[in-house]
């Protein structure tokens, strides 16, 4: 059986979406980095995404506190779903801290966005953060992976 795998850049600001020139640039980059890539296409969309690595999560933590949020990120979630992934402020259960769910730590990585960089099988382990650069410059945000295997 033939297994694909995505490398998905998501721009950390979850409502950021480049240009069509910008997105075209941050394609080529990601093409000249990963010259081993099956494909490197883009996606647009008119709502916010959740993109996560299509397999459960090892782990949930709150980023204020450390603590496990997997037992109340569910329904923090399926609150912000009815606004489409408008708002995704949340006040962490475990501390009562103010968050928001883009800034919560998922193993395996997962992200919100509107906008997704995606290279085909890319042939690599991970990808040194200085590596990014080049894509960040020419889609001018800060971008963070997921992993995606099908
Ligand atoms: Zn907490």
């Amino acid at each position: 059986m033939k297994s694909l795998d995505f490398l998905i850049l998501i721009p950390t600001d979850p409502n950021y979406v480049p240009s069509e020139a910008q997105a075209e640039a941050g394609a080529d980059a990601l093409e000249a980095l990963l010259p081993r890539a099956h494909e490197v296409t883009y996606d647009m969309f008119d709502d916010v995404r959740f993109i996560d690595a299509g397999e459960a999560f090892e782990a949930i933590t709150c980023p204020l506190c450390g603590k496990d949020a997997q037992g109340w990120w569910e329904g923090a979630m399926d609150q912000a779903a009815e606004t489409e992934f408008e708002d995704l402020a949340v006040t962490a259960n475990c501390c009562g801290g103010a968050t928001n769910l883009n800034a919560l730590t998922y193993q395996p990585a997962a992200a919100f966005g509107r906008f997704t960089l995606v290279a085909t099988n890319a042939g690599v382990g991970n990808l040194a953060s200085e590596a990014l650069v080049p894509i960040e410059a020419a889609l001018d945000c800060r971008v963070r992976v997921v992993r995606q295997k099908v």
